[in-house]
């Protein structure tokens, strides 16, 4: 039996004033929710989140972090740093990094690596833009993405890994995938999941839908068989509207 998982990406929102208050609004609203929950704001705001979380159920993740652990890597920011705020977590892979930043899928496979050898749990972003979408190669691209994503790791680390399929042409424009069409996405990388590892690890395996899930459209998409949570960008941002997607279930 899965649990739900509902995870915040704050993108480049919030100073260090605003997280801190964001946060302790969200510690007061989501008190008592069982199933997980997490935050990632910016890496500038992590050491005050990680503070002012704790003691409550609000999980703290990173939006990125480098393939590499220490060195000349001018403007990065290491797995060991981030395990040093306290971060248990971090989104690798997001649409945003693959897109204006060009990483690739073996670059996000390096990243997917190193964090879990350090511990971390990790969200991988997987999904199609609009064009793939028209062109009727959806599934087949993120097939690939979860395939080469997930190269070289054995079954043993998946339970630190959730998918978050983000269809890009749904994020931060207000359309939403049907639940259907993202159960549908959601159905066949299970599948692959199955196929590269075991049936129980698919059936295991946590799958988030993002892409502009809003408290009206929260409830429905997690209704669907295999959506095990929510990815969520501009909702995330307001405790009243972050609250409501959280407890989508009460
Ligand atoms: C995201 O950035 O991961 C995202 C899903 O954004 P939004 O909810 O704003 O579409």
């Amino acid at each position: 039996m899965r649990s739900y998982f509902i995870a915040g990406n704050w993108k480049m929102h919030k100073t260090v004033g605003e997280t801190v208050s964001l946060i302790n609004e969200l510690k007061n609203s989501l008190k008592g929710v069982s199933h997980k929950v997490l935050v990632a704001p910016p890496f500038t705001a992590l050491d005050a989140a990680v503070k002012a979380a704790e003691g409550s159920n609000i999980l703290v993740g990173a939006q990125n972090m480098s393939n590499k652990e220490s060195g000349a890597h001018t403007g990065e920011v290491s797995v060991v740093m981030l395990k040093d705020l306290g971060v248990g977590c971090v989104i690798l892979g997001h649409s945003e990094r693959r897109i204006i930043y060009k990483e690739s899928d073996a670059f996000i496979n390096e990243k997917v690596k190193l964090a879990l050898v350090h511990g971390l749990e990790v969200i991988l972003c997987v999904g199609e833009t609009l064009e793939e979408r028209e062109a009727g190669k959806a599934e087949t691209v993120v097939n690939e993405q979860l395939e080469k994503g997930l190269s070289g790791i054995s079954e043993d680390k998946l339970p630190r890994i959730t998918i978050a399929y983000e269809p890009v042409w749904a994020i931060g424009t207000g359309k939403t995938a049907t639940p259907e069409d993202a159960d549908e996405i959601h159905a066949s990388a299970r599948k692959k999941i199955a196929a590269l590892y075991s049936q129980a690890a698919a059936d295991a395996m946590l799958i988030q839908y993002g892409g502009s899930v809003k408290p009206d459209n929260a409830k429905e998409l997690m209704a669907m068989d295999n959506i095990d949570g929510a990815l969520v960008g501009g909702a995330a941002l307001d405790s009243a509207s972050f609250t409501a997607i959280a407890r989508f279930d009460s």
